[in-house]
């Protein structure tokens, strides 16, 4: 293997653990890189959407990868063209015949006509769709040196059940640092918006104040800093960058630090400076502090020492409303049967929910074909299945919490209540109907019930089911929901 293919396929493995299997197979798999150059990659691209997705969400974590493999920045470029034959299999079915005999990930894209164009240094550059520079009041690039997403701001983000407290909690962050909530901790599983939020807030804030300095990293990157400050002998200089001249701290996946001491030491230490002098922290992960395995002690009561606030999966209303906004601002013809037809089938996160919408648009583009309900079934034939998460005990409760609109404590909880018991009772059926799993196994899963408990609520379902048409409609329609 030549050199330039070893760093790539080195990138390309560790690109496949950090994305979401959904999302690696949708867009990196299919897309032909190339590395003739030292320090130079090209990706051919089938369309502009892909281009500008990936540059959206990709590009950072692309050029990361680069350097962290080489210690050389690289300058990634996209070729808009026609699709390699790689990138005709990510649309298998609708081109028979087209397979390539050979299609390794080099395999070279089919000559283009179109311009190259060359991926931007920085995010702030990033071609634009349309409707997105509506902000203008801060220079893009003070936005990218600060290593922010532009498009990630409080207006693109919509809010609903599921994330309103959240969103709450970060406009009162934003409109006065350090006065609310202080630090604010966010966390929910991936794709659900944490970097959105953080962006957002650091974005409002340098609107606000121009001159602050606002640190915005991920986990990682602290990390790393940390660990070239130690090698190169520059702790003192690290130092005074967190912890003197700062304003504002946002730490994205700050779970990251966990488990490296030295790290855990550094940022302990930075947290009690900045706290001290009353600087706003924000900090992002996904999960609570104290599920994060191998998090210092100290640390963990310091991440609650202001407001801890998750972010849920959307629910349909949310999730429709999400697409219709994304599609309006990419100027996507979306009809709402398609509409209906994602929220419904892609009920993961929100990622999946926009890598779905740009798939089905890209496709519908590439084709030259209008989107209609039957392309985009046809087209998200092959993911809605990756999407769907494999039937555990969690999922069911979180299906039927959002079903019945309550939240997966209330399922745990002891609460009695009829609105509550029967819900819970249901989750119970349908995990003891649905899965191998054991009456005490299920007790201790829905907040510590004993085996009997489980045991009483599965009968009283199953006997329902037979003289309690409501019990059983809500029982049928969870089961159609979940393809059971
Ligand atoms: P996380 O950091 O939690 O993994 P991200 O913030 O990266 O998730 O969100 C994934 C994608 O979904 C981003 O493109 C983001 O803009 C989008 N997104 C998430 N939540 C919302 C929302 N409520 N409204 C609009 N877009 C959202
Ligand atoms: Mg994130």
């Amino acid at each position: 293997m030549s050199m330039g293919n070893e760093i790539l396929s080195k990138v390309l493995d560790s690109l496949k653990t950090k994305v979401s299997d959904f999302n690696y197979k949708n867009w990196f798999q299919n897309l032909s890189w190339e590395y003739n150059e030292p320090g130079k990659v090209l990706i051919k691209v089938p369309s502009k959407f892909v281009r500008d997705w990936l540059t959206d969400h990709y590009l950072e974590l692309i050029k990361f990868e680069f350097f962290r493999h080489t210690e050389l920045e690289h300058q990634i470029t996209f070729r808009v063209g026609k699709p390699s034959f790689k990138n005709l299999d990510l649309f298998a079915g609708q081109t028979p015949n087209t397979k390539a005999p050979n299609s390794a990930s080099q395999t070279p894209a089919a000559p283009s006509k179109e311009a190259t164009t060359a991926a931007p240094a920085n995010k702030a550059t990033a071609p634009k769709e349309p409707n997105k520079q509506k902000n203008s009041q801060i220079n893009s690039n003070v936005i990218s040196q600060l290593g922010f997403y532009p498009r990630y701001q409080f207006e693109n983000y919509v809010v609903g059940n599921s994330n309103q407290l959240v969103h709450a909690a970060c406009r009162a962050v934003a409109s006065q640092p350090a006065k609310s909530y202080n630090p604010l901790f966010i966390y929910g599983g991936v794709g659900l918006g944490k970097t959105h939020l953080l962006n957002a807030i650091g974005l409002d804030v340098l609107k606000q104040y121009k001159n602050w300095r606002i640190l915005y990293v991920t986990g990682e990157r602290f990390t790393n800093e940390v660990i070239s400050a130690i090698r190169y002998g520059k702790t003192y200089e690290l130092r005074k960058k967190y912890r003197e001249n700062c304003d504002m701290l946002l730490i994205d996946d700050i779970q990251f630090i966990a488990g490296k001491e030295r790290t855990m030491e550094e940022f302990f230490h930075t947290f009690n400076a900045l706290y001290e002098k009353r600087k706003q922290i924000v900090l992002t992960s996904d999960q609570l502090p104290k599920d994060i395995p191998n998090l210092e002690e100290r640390l963990k009561s310091r991440f609650g020492w202001g407001l801890m606030a998750d972010i849920q999966s959307p629910d349909y209303e949310t999730r429709i409303a999400i697409l219709k906004k994304k599609a309006d601002e990419d100027g996507i013809p979306l009809p709402d049967d398609a509409c209906d037809f994602i929220a419904n089938n892609v009920t993961t996160n929100v990622r999946d929910l926009e890598g779905s919408l740009v798939r089905v648009s890209a496709f519908a583009s590439l084709a030259k074909l209008p989107i209609t309900l039957d392309l985009t079934k046809e087209v998200l034939k092959g993911i809605i299945s990756i999407s769907q998460p494999k039937l555990s005990v969690e999922r069911i409760q979180s299906e039927v919490a959002e079903y019945f609109k309550l939240k997966i404590a209330d399922l745990k909880s002891k609460r009695r209540h009829k609105n509550l018991a029967v819900p819970r009772q249901i989750a119970m059926y349908l995990c003891k109907t649905h899965l191998q799993v054991s009456f005490p196994e299920l007790g201790s899963k829905f907040g510590g019930k004993d085996h009997t408990t489980v045991m009483h609520a599965v009968q009283k379902i199953r006997k329902c089911l037979d003289t309690d048409p409501s019990i059983r409609s809500d029982v049928d329609q969870l089961e159609k929901h979940m393809s059971l």
